[in-house]
Parts: structure tokens; sequence; C-alpha cells
């Protein structure tokens, strides 16, 4: 059966008005299209390719809400970890499943398809993982789910951490992650940083490395991961998370440092929400804002893309899975706001995090792709995003995952 959908605006495609879909697949964009079995008005609208939120922690999420009174601090990024451990024990399978869902519903009902989420590995019973893995086959048919093996407690400073990693790929997770900034000295964040990129070329395994989420300066490890990936050719399955002390790092450094980034091909992400509100916390004024270098990063051609890292956790207390908040805080913290700049902004939640997913071949508004697109609420880029518009719908192979009624923003003022 050959469905159409007309009447639509196409990121990205300048004149394209309609697309033709044949057994969920892209078949033709373009204007003119040939008749169709059934045929979908989209009222003008803009279309994208799904979101994407490459950074997300699902066996975290709304655990802040359940941790009560015992979540209350001052919530700076260290005392959340020192917290975590405590609540980690009292998990089941069925309780990490439950958050969880409602982390995937916030954002599939607002439009992700694609999300890549680190779980908790320093837990001998693997019990997040265990669940995430079942989460993962059963909700296909709605989202793309990878799972990052991430030692939240450490390689070194949880022992067996390493071991507990490799047991984790084993078992199933897609990617290697690590946080090399936590270990206790920087000889031990080195040698996680060796052992992040010895596994995950012995498994064929995507890298994503919590990296530098932290205001010093001196917290280079960036540096190390890049030039093993450099080295071994592996930089476009590899992904830098954070790196916040990027954006503290001095000039001659930094660019230094991004001529090697573009060399190696490894991608960023950047969780500016996040971010923003965790670091700087030593700081008095000027107080940075935990956002590495993305502007800088767009301009020399470097991945980069936005997540939104946590929902109600105890590292932060909101968060809602709605991309385009993420995306408008992090065009202000990034201060990339030309006309240029905007027209190109969706691509930090879209196709940024796709190539960081390392799932580009069969993502994007292009023929042969699977049908998967979102329609917003607006017809231009630049009001969808001046407006924070919602996501009217999302396709997935073709068929609706929903529909939500068109907002009306023009309303009556009673002027007197
Ligand atoms: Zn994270």
């Amino acid at each position: 059966m050959k469905k159409k959908f007309f009447n639509a605006k196409f990121y990205r495609h300048d004149t394209a008005t309609e697309m033709m879909v044949e057994n969920g697949k892209i078949t033709q964009i373009g204007t003119n299209l040939a008749k169709a079995d059934e045929e979908i008005d989209l009222n003008g609208k803009l279309v994208l390719p799904p979101y994407v939120d490459p950074h997300l922690h699902l066996d975290y999420v709304y655990t802040l809400s359940e941790l009560g009174e015992q979540g209350a601090g001052s919530g700076t990024l260290f005392e959340a970890i020192e917290l975590w451990p405590k609540f980690k024990e009292t998990l089941t399978v069925e309780s990490v499943k439950k958050l969880a869902m409602k982390g995937i519903k916030d954002e599939v009902s607002q439009g992700v398809q694609h999300i890549r989420t680190h779980i908790d590995v320093t837990d001998p019973n693997f019990t997040a993982l265990k669940a995430m893995l079942e989460m993962k086959e059963d909700l296909k048919h709605i989202v793309d789910i990878q799972i990052v093996a991430f030692p939240q407690q450490g390689m070194y400073t949880y022992k067996g951490g390493v071991d507990l990693v490799e047991e984790a790929l084993k078992m199933g997770a897609d990617v290697v992650g690590g946080i090399p900034h936590y270990e206790p000295a920087r000889e031990f964040g080195e040698k996680s940083v060796h052992d992040i990129v010895n596994l995950g070329l012995k498994y064929d395994k995507l890298i994503d490395v919590h990296c530098d989420e932290t205001d010093d300066t001196h917290s280079r490890f960036l540096e190390l991961l890049n030039a093993l990936v450099l080295m071994e050719d592996y930089g476009s399955r590899t992904t830098a998370s954070h790196t916040c002390s990027f954006g503290s790092a001095d000039n001659s450094y930094a660019f230094r440092m991004m001529d090697l980034f573009q060399k190696s091909k490894i991608n960023f992400i950047s969780c500016p929400t996040e971010n923003a509100y965790l670091q700087g916390r030593q700081d008095t004024y000027p107080k940075r804002r935990g956002l590495t270098r993305v502007k800088e990063f767009i301009e020399l051609g470097i991945n980069v893309a936005f997540a939104q890292d946590s929902i109600n956790d105890p590292w932060y207390p909101m968060g809602n899975g709605n991309l385009m908040n993420i995306l408008d805080n992090g065009m202000h913290l990034a201060q990339i706001m030309s006309p240029e700049e905007i027209e190109t902004n969706f691509d930090l939640i879209t196709y940024n995090g796709a190539r960081c997913m390392n799932i580009q071949d069969n993502y994007g508004l292009d023929v042969g792709k699977p049908a998967n697109f979102i329609v917003l609420n607006e017809s231009s880029v630049h009001e969808a995003i001046r407006r924070r518009v919602d996501v009217l719908a999302s396709v997935r192979n073709g068929d609706f995952l929903f529909r939500k009624k068109e907002v009306e923003y023009d309303v009556e003022l009673k002027l007197d």
C-alpha cells in the first residue's frame, strides 16, 4: 500500500512538499507525486526526522521523587554520585522498568524515537541492565534504545568495575561507558580510558564516555580518549559526553585539540540544561556555564549533539523529555542564533545525535530510509524554534505513533 503525506515542509529539503511511503520506507520526496492509496494532509507543517536523545539515564529517571527527603541536598554532581548507591540497593527489575517507562513515555510522546541510555553496571546483580535489555526488545516498535554499560561508581573507585563493564557488554550492552574524572587519581582515570577503548575494540562496541564533567581545567581525559581512538581509527564510533572542562580550557590548547578532533572524527554530546545547573558551583563570579565548545565544534564540522541527560533524578530535579526545551537552552548557552545557525539548529537534536549513535544509515528524511518522522506545529524552522512548538505527530515506519490536535496560538484578548 502506498501512502502519501502531502502539504508539508521538509527540514533541509528546500522545495519538497510531499513524501511517498511504501512498506514503511520513504520511496519519494518531492512535489506533485503520483496518487496513493492513502493521502494524509499535514496542513503545511514542518516535518523533521524524529528527535534523538543520545544521552539519558533511564535507570535514574524519577528516582529523585522516589528518594523523598533523602534526595534533598545541595544538588552538586559529586553529592548525587554519593547518594545514588544507597538507592541502588533497593532496585528490582520491576521497579526499574516502572520508572524507566515513565521516562520513555515522556520522550516518545514528545517526538523522540531514538534513545541512548547509560545504565549503571557497578552492580554485581545487573538489576538495571537486565530491566533495560528487556525493555529494549519489548519497545522496539515505538523507540530504538541503545544501552551504554556505564560504571557510575567508577572502574577503579568501585572494586572490580572494569570486569562488570566487560560482563555487561557480554550480556548485550551496545556501548562501552566510563567516568575517568571520578576515578580516585589521574592515573586510574587514564587507565580507565585505556580499558574503555580496549573493550570497545575487543567486543566491536561503540564508545561513549562521561568525560571531564568537571570545571577542573586539568581534567584532560578527552585528550587521551581522542588520541587513542585517533590511532585506532575509531573516532566516528566514539563519543565524548559532557566535556565541560574543555569549555574552560585555554585557547591555545583548545585549538590544538580541535584540530585533532577533526582528524579523529570523534563525536560530542553536550547536556546544556543539566550542566548549566551542575557546573560552576565552586565559582564565585563570573560563573561558568558548564558547556563545552559547541559553537566552535559546529563551525569546524566536529559532530556535536544535545541531550536531556536526566529527568528528575539526584543529579537534576527538572527534565521532561522535551528536546525542544534542550535545544532552546542549548542555543542560548552556546550563542548560536545567526540566521544561518538557526536554520540548521535542529541538527543538534536530530541528525547529529543519530551520528553519535551510529544510526545515520537508517535515519533521516531520505529515499530508502525507514519512514520515521515527526510533524511540528509550525511551518518554518525559525518560527518552530522561536515558539518552542510541540510535536503534533510522530510517524514510525509509515504509521502514526500518535497524532495530536493542532494548537491555536491566536486567541481573542479582552482589550477593553
Ligand atoms: Zn550522563
